[in-house]
């Protein structure tokens, strides 16, 4: 896809924070983070919204929900706690669709932000 920021990312023809890559997914650190730690997971495939995805998306979709959690550990914001509310740590997963759903850059992504808070930004 012509244009598009995070085509050239994956592609390597603009330069990222890298944290993790497959063969078919990237991500990388968000260069405007609203939160201490705020990485972006992106498939290599260009896909412009979640509204585009279907059945064909699933296990990839899914994929970009497994590593969440991973590379949150991986930063140092992963949860641990009992899974009952105790504990410390945690993150936020969020994917933008559209204008009413804040969405500015259209290539698939799924954000990971987490950290101590106060966080900077309104995610
Ligand atoms: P969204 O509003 O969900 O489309 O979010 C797009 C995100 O991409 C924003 O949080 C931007 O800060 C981030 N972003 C835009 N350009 C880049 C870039 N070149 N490298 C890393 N993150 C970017
Ligand atoms: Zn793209």
């Amino acid at each position: 896809m012509d244009n598009c920021i995070f085509c050239k990312i994956a592609a390597k023809q603009i330069p990222s924070k890298s944290v993790y890559e497959d063969e078919e997914l990237i991500a990388f650190h968000d260069i405007n983070p609203a939160s201490p730690v705020h990485i972006l997971i992106v498939p290599k495939q260009h896909i412009a919204t979640l509204s585009e995805c279907n059945e064909k998306h699933a296990a990839m979709l899914g994929r970009m929900m497994v590593l969440a959690p991973r590379l949150a550990a991986e930063l140092g914001c992963g949860y641990e706690g009992d899974g009952a509310g105790k504990g410390s740590g945690g993150f936020k997963t969020q994917f933008n669709t559209g204008p009413d759903g804040g969405q500015e850059v259209y290539h698939l992504h799924l954000h990971v932000m987490g950290g101590p808070r106060p966080w900077r930004g309104q995610r």
